[in-house]
């Protein structure tokens, strides 16, 4: 047996959320190459449909895509229900699904601070709850966690603690609940990207352009990358290739983080 096949997904079922587009939908292709059949998971159904028919076209796997907001716990249920109706089992989950909002913390609403620790840290709580019930029941499974780099640094010139706050969550989340399930032969781990290009990073430089340069200078690589940048590293952390690893969180950031 070769190294490579401790890549492999083939025979897999994969949940991923945020995956009509930007990261997750370049997390969901990356898992379908490696042979899992994908569940998508976002809250436009049209958005969510397009993106399975043209995954399961680009790779050949099955693909479900189930609309859902991934912090309300119904729809959360009604996901884990589908996924196992269509594929019977629960191996791996993503919890990528995630927003980004900017604002002076004296002058942020609360709205804005639920808004974004709801869907950030209570979305991956949910997700975690009722999918990894059912890799419990069903002997296993692997945990990929969206966490940033923003949770291990400040950002500049971006003004925005809730988002490191619910990153900063992740991580934590990710460590205890590695603590806790591995018992129950359920790893979890974590990824930190630095800045990858997606609408998400596109509207944010929209507000203020002069960000980009700023970021690039602290970057050892200058540029951001592309999504399909971080598909190695989700096929390494769902797969048998880290078998050992788990309650871990591996950064990814051009060198962002090195000084
Ligand atoms: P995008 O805005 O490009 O995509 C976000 C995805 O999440 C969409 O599919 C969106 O679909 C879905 N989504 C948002 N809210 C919900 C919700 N409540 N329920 C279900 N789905 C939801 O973001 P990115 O791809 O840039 O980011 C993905 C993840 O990566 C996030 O967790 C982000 O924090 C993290 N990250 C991003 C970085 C970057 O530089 N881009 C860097 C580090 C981490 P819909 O609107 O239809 O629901």
């Amino acid at each position: 047996m070769s190294v490579l096949d401790e890549f492999t997904l083939h025979g897999k079922t994969a949940i991923v959320t945020g995956s009509s587009k930007g990261i997750g939908r370049a997390l969901a292709v990356a898992l379908a190459e490696a042979g899992a059949d994908i569940c998508l998971v976002n809250r436009s159904e049209r958005e969510g449909r397009l993106a399975a028919e043209e995954i399961a076209a680009e790779t050949g796997v099955e693909t479900l895509a189930v609309p859902a907001d991934v912090t309300d716990e119904d729809d959360v249920e009604a996901m884990v229900e589908a996924t196992l109706d269509a594929f019977g089992s629960i191996d791996i989950l993503v919890n990528n699904a995630g927003i980004a909002r900017t604002a002076p913390a004296h002058e942020m609403s609360l709205e804005t601070w639920n808004e974004v620790l709801q869907t950030n840290l209570t979305g991956v709580f949910l997700c975690t709850k009722h999918a990894g019930k059912a890799m419990i029941d069903g002997g296993g499974g692997t945990i990929v966690n969206m966490a940033s780099m923003s949770a291990f640094v400040a950002n500049y010139p971006q003004e925005e603690v809730v988002y490191h706050a619910s990153k900063g969550g992740v991580v934590s989340f990710t460590r205890q609940l590695a603590s806790e399930w591995a018992k129950y032969d359920v790893r979890a781990n974590a990824m930190a990207p630095g800045y990858i290009r997606t609408e998400m990073v596109d509207e944010l430089l929209a507000e203020n352009p002069d960000m980009e340069s700023a970021w690039l200078s602290e970057m050892l690589m200058e540029e951001m990358a592309p999504p399909e940048d971080l598909g190695g590293t989700v096929v390494y952390l769902a797969s048998d290739a880290s078998s050992y690893m788990t309650g871990e969180t591996v950064v990814i950031d051009g060198g962002y983080t090195v000084r």
